[in-house]
């Protein structure tokens, strides 16, 4: 089962044909760093469905050839998936498509089912046959048996999530409708925004709203955690409340680090977020220095809030290769600092003979922070005080988020100044957990991963680990 997915979705809804696969050909390339290891796109042409999806980049996979195979649509729904440890076949690629009784469902989804394997066993013990090891399939299954006894897809999507737990912010597409729900936790974001075509409004559901932006969408609102949104030719329909008021938590890594910072999440900006996590960096662990340095990319808004509230110049110390992904999964260490190498480069005459503040988002093994001073040091830098923007990492994510074992995580088995030694720099300051709500507002927050509080019940049947090896036993 897959524990480990980032990834993001996209829809369309028009009365009228136009291109949808287009529009979410764009969307996805807008989401891309949601998920670069799979993409999927499946076009609704008047109920039937033509589909195309493959392990790779939206611009690898979605070639030109294949864009102009989709036919125009009155409908669309899209995938990128960053799933990490095992399953990263095309099996897994998602949107999932299934062909029920009562019609036709495309699925999208991104989060973490946390009680899926449990879901899933009951369906098994049923005689149910599953392709994937994606709790995506699992939602696939238990809304179409709903359906069977369900007078509208709208009713047995309600009937199923209210058996699922964890993340979900998925976008589902019948025959006539499309449809966004997100948990009642909200740990992932979904919105929607809508722009006019033939005096036709079109509307469009995105994992975030940059991906409107892009393709000309003005953001019309967030779906509420625990709502379901329906866009059909009667309109646009909201139930709220699904599986009873929850508290919100707010997955905040997608805060720092994860979404991108232009970005809007629950009316606050990621951008926002990331600034004010690098000003209280700054009144709480202030630094003598020449300049404030980020690491490309999701280190620069926290160094730019460090260097206002400091009042140390902000600068360009370092460049990154635009043409390099996230780099977080490499096989062996050495594989991964030369993956650092790649993608990061200091501008020696920026840094030479200066006392530098450097500011990432996060250590997880602490290679990255290691080759980075390194590098600095090379260039001249005459000290380092490294500035991380969120907590020590010290728990897994059941919700969605990839977090290494808690065997490659630094934090767990080392202090703050254990991790300064390893990593070289002259000083190391964590974002003080207890500022995380700062980041947001008065926005519920899940901060599991640096605190071990879940919001939900961890059901241990759940791991990753007794999954695969429950499957490898299996005849
Ligand atoms: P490490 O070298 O293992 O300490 O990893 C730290 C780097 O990984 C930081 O620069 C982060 O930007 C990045 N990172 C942290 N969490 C994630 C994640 N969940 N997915 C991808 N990259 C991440």
């Amino acid at each position: 089962m897959s524990i480990h997915e980032e990834c993001g979705v996209f829809g369309v809804f028009s009365k009228k044909k136009i291109n949808a696969s287009d529009l979410t050909y764009y969307g996805l390339f807008s989401l891309q760093h949601r998920g670069q290891e799979s993409c999927g796109i499946v076009v609704n042409d008047d109920g039937l469905f033509v589909s195309h999806k493959d392990l790779g980049l939206v611009t690898e996979v979605m070639t030109k050839d294949v864009m102009q195979k989709f036919p125009l649509g009155k409908m669309a729904v899209g995938h990128c998936r960053y799933g990490t440890t095992g399953g990263n076949d095309r099996a897994n690629c998602q949107p999932i498509e299934v062909n029920h009784k009562k019609g036709r469902l495309a699925i999208a989804h991104n989060g973490n089912i946390s009680n899926a394997i449990l879901i899933r066993d009951k369906l098994e013990e049923d005689g149910a046959i599953f392709h994937t090891t994606s709790d995506t399939e699992t939602i696939a299954y238990l809304v179409t048996r709903h359906r069977l006894e369900s007078s509208s897809i709208e009713e047995a999507i309600l009937k199923s999530v209210e058996e699922l737990e964890g993340a979900f912010s998925i976008c589902f597409m019948s025959p006539t409708k499309l449809i966004a729900v997100r948990d009642p936790h909200g740990f992932r974001p979904l919105c929607y925004g809508t722009f006019e075509n033939d005096g036709e409004e079109v509307y469009v559901v995105s994992s975030e709203s940059c991906a409107l932006e892009a393709v000309g969408a003005k953001f019309v609102r967030d779906i509420k955690p625990g709502e379901m949104v329906v866009f059909s030719n009667d309109g646009v329909k909201s139930y709220e409340d699904l599986c009873g008021s929850k508290e919100i938590s707010s997955c905040i890594f997608e805060n720092i680090y994860f979404a991108r910072p232009d970005s809007v999440i629950d009316g606050l900006s990621v951008h926002e977020s990331r600034y004010k996590a690098g000003r209280i960096l700054a009144k709480e662990f202030p630094a003598q220095a020449d300049l404030v340095v980020g690491v490309p990319d999701s280190g620069l808004d926290a160094a730019l809030g460090y260097a206002h509230e400091s009042s140390i110049p902000y600068g360009i110390g370092l460049i990154k290769n635009k043409y390099i992904g996230r780099t977080f999964i490499a096989p062996a260490s050495d594989g991964r600092s030369r993956l650092v190498r790649m993608k990061l480069a200091p501008v020696e005459s920026a840094i030479k003979g200066k006392s530098i503040v450097l500011i990432d988002d996060s250590i997880v093994r602490g290679t990255t922070s290691k080759e980075i001073i390194d590098m600095l040091r090379q260039a001249g830098a005459s000290q380092i005080h490294m500035r991380i923007s969120a907590p020590p990492f010290l728990n897994p994510c059941y919700y969605g988020t990839d977090i290494d074992s808690r065997d490659n995580l630094i934090a767990v088995s080392h202090t703050v100044e254990g991790i300064c030694q390893i990593i070289g720099a002259d000083s190391l300051g964590f974002l003080p957990v207890e500022s995380l709500p700062q980041l947001t507002g008065a926005k519920g927050i899940c901060a599991a991963c640096f605190t071990g509080q879940y919001p939900t019940p961890i059901h241990d049947g759940n791991r990753k680990d007794r999954f695969d090896k429950r499957l490898s036993e299996k005849e």
